[in-house]
């Protein structure tokens, strides 16, 4: 089998707006450029998987219903600007959860990479050579762990993020529709191969 590479969407603050635990469908807000950046990657071939922390199911804010009506929603609003994601995946659990049983220690939620694992054995994507896109260093920690390529955007929490950076992880400080999608599609095809380095210089200079 071919494997091809991915983008790793975070959800909350890096493709809709980020507001808090999102426990109802009326909340949801795409951001204006979300809609054309999914579909550029969609004519580009390039799977897009959602990959979204939920703890509020664990914490008992809302149920797995909500979460499956959200992403639900999150497809029509994509669907109805010819855009769509490949796949919606998301951790429920957290440790210190009211629900019980999902109150565990889980190795899907972030950056934990169960989730990602799930999409190269549902949907054979390369790993290494995706990229994960979010809003917080634990989407780029995620990256790590999978040994791919980490954009943490300037959206949602990504503004302060930023200001706590670490060395050595590249970073992209413009919103997701501009700057993180012509990085994609620049280094894609050596995406596995290229160093942190050389993706922060041109990072710099895209
Ligand atoms: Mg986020
Ligand atoms: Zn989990």
């Amino acid at each position: 089998m071919i494997r091809h590479p991915a983008v790793f969407l975070d959800r909350d603050g890096t493709l809709i707006e980020e507001v808090g635990y999102l426990d109802r469908v009326e909340r949801v807000r795409l951001f204006p450029w979300s809609v054309a950046a999914i579909r550029a990657l969609n004519e580009a071939g390039i799977p897009i998987v959602l990959i979204t922390n939920q703890s509020g199911v664990a914490r008992g804010f809302f149920t797995e219903a909500v979460v499956d009506e959200v992403h639900r929603h999150i497809g029509e609003l994509l669907g109805a600007g010819g855009a769509h994601l490949d796949a919606y995946y998301y951790c429920p659990h957290h440790r210190d959860g009211k629900i019980a049983r999902y109150a565990i220690a889980c190795d899907c939620r972030k950056p934990g990479r169960g989730l990602v694992d799930r999409a190269i054995r549902e949907l054979g994507v390369d790993g290494p050579a995706s990229f994960t896109v979010g809003d917080r260093w634990l989407d780029i920690a995620l990256a790590r762990n999978i040994g791919g390529r980490g954009i943490l955007v300037r959206t949602g929490y990504g503004a302060e993020e930023i200001k706590h950076r670490y060395d050595r992880i590249p970073i992209l400080q413009k919103p997701i529709e501009t700057d993180a999608l012509k990085l994609i599609f620049r280094i894609q095809p050596a995406a596995a191969q290229a160093p942190d380095a050389e993706v922060e210089r041109r990072a710099a200079v895209g």
